[in-house]
């Protein structure tokens, strides 16, 4: 079963955090591998802190540093910054999932990422069975 999961964001650059929302999808059964994936051009999914605020704040500071809006960009939507910001935080990330979590240590969670907001947006959820021991 594909899961969905509908984002609205409020600002052009924010972090979300959305393990809550994925915990509550984990189906029965021993071990899983989650894999979390937005569709769009203009956002990411990342796994980190999300204990400290400032760390997202930081981020999204150092991200929009390291990849200013730029008059210099072809791109005719004027947002390649955002697309750029995406390419390097990634649109996907894969999580172990035992016993009924996810495996994630103290301080990590899952992140939706947004470079290019206010918008409505998607993530897509898969667990896929995996049985090895
Ligand atoms: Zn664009």
């Amino acid at each position: 079963m594909l899961y969905q999961i509908d984002l609205q964001t409020s600002f052009r650059n924010q972090i979300i955090d959305i393990t809550n929302q994925i915990e509550e999808l984990i189906p029965k059964g021993f071990s899983w591998i989650c894999v979390v994936y937005t569709p769009h051009t203009t956002c990411g999914i990342a796994i980190n802190e999300g204990y400290d605020p400032d760390v997202w704040r930081d981020l999204l500071y150092w991200l929009s540093k390291l990849v200013p809006a730029s008059e210099e960009f072809r791109h005719l939507e004027w947002n390649s910054d955002a697309h750029i910001k995406s390419s390097l935080i990634w649109v996907n990330q894969t999580i172990i999932v035992e016993d009924w979590k996810l495996v994630l240590w103290r301080w990590q969670r899952i992140l939706f990422c947004e470079f290019d907001g206010p918008r409505s947006r998607k993530i897509y959820v898969k667990f896929i069975y995996w049985n090895n021991n």
